[in-house]
């Protein structure tokens, strides 16, 4: 398969939705973001690196890092994780506070706020220094020493958090949380603030894609079956209140970030990283979805 041109074809034809959407701005930082940016890569499991664009630029991941923490709380906990948060798709907005109150502080699933608020609990309450370990985590699966989080970027985020705030109080109300609420959510805006490039989410993805393989990086350990369930929950849980669209449109699990970025997966094939800043009114990149509904027409891949 020639992903390289292929990536540069798909460039092309998303050109003419280049200015549609806006960027995120209720995070003030992130609002500061040029919305032209865009880049591509991919990488396939048998070694291949294919990008396009501005794929060495870093760009602030948002809820991405929410797959790297459920892989965390997986390796640490197993199956007690979903004693504290569902896996169904929430079928409403990620910050979303009315269904979290009907149901009791139990969050859908571990990719909308609050879910991602308990799964990082349970990290705060096991490891003794979580912001460390979790950025060493994510290094080693990227393979790039130097991913770091952004302090400017997670301040602001605290102070204009309300939204977040009242999330992680109604959990705490509802006993779902161990640790201080203040402490919960220095964690969540440190793990959003991270910051990769379309190349490093694609070679961290890649880990996800090869299934198959035993998953171990920096102490975080999966069986294949760990694996292929989270995969099972990026697809139906990855894409906000859109996962059912995401699927009819691209048909692969994945993540998506209210920073523009989308990163997902053809298990046993590839992983894909697309970013573009301009953001639909689901919270979903306009050209990354784009982007990636060519890929698996054009590739005649997707897991359907
Ligand atoms: N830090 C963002 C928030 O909590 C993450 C949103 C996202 O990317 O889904 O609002």
């Amino acid at each position: 398969m020639d992903y390289q041109n292929i990536l540069e074809s798909i460039y092309k034809q998303i050109l003419p939705f280049a200015k549609e959407g806006k960027p995120a701005d209720y995070i003030p930082a992130l609002a500061a973001v040029n919305p032209d940016r865009f880049g591509m890569c991919i990488n396939t499991i048998d070694g291949g690196e294919f990008a396009i664009e501005q794929s060495d630029v870093r760009f602030s991941i948002q809820s991405i890092s929410k797959v790297f923490a459920l892989a965390m709380a997986l390796s640490l906990k197993g199956e007690e994780v979903w004693k504290r948060v569902g896996r169904e798709p929430s079928g409403t907005a990620f910050n979303s506070l009315v269904q979290l109150e009907i149901e009791h502080g139990l969050p859908r699933n571990p990719f909308i706020n609050a879910g991602a608020m308990v799964i990082l609990d349970m990290l705060l309450t096991s490891l003794d220094n979580p912001e460390e370990e979790f950025l060493n985590f994510v290094r080693k699966l990227s393979a790039s020493d130097t991913i770091s989080y952004n302090t400017v970027v997670s301040r602001s985020e605290r102070e204009t958090g309300y939204l977040n705030a009242a999330i992680a109080n109604m959990l705490k109300y509802h006993k779902n949380l161990d640790c201080e609420v203040e402490r919960v959510l220095q964690f969540y805006f440190m793990i959003c603030s991270i910051e990769m490039s379309c190349k490093e989410l694609a070679r961290a993805f890649l880990a996800f894609a090869n299934h198959k393989n035993h998953f171990e990086y920096a102490g975080v350990s999966l069986t294949s079956s760990q694996v292929k369930r989270m995969n099972a929950v990026m697809q139906t849980c990855g894409f906000y209140d859109e996962a059912g669209e995401f699927s009819y449109l691209v048909g692969l699990p994945g993540k998506s970030g209210v920073g523009g970025g989308i990163a997902a997966i053809y298990p046993s094939r590839y992983s894909v990283a697309v970013w573009s800043p301009r953001l639909n009114s689901k919270g979903n990149s306009v050209m990354g979805i784009k982007a990636l509904e060519l890929l698996t027409t054009e590739t005649e891949e997707s897991i359907f």
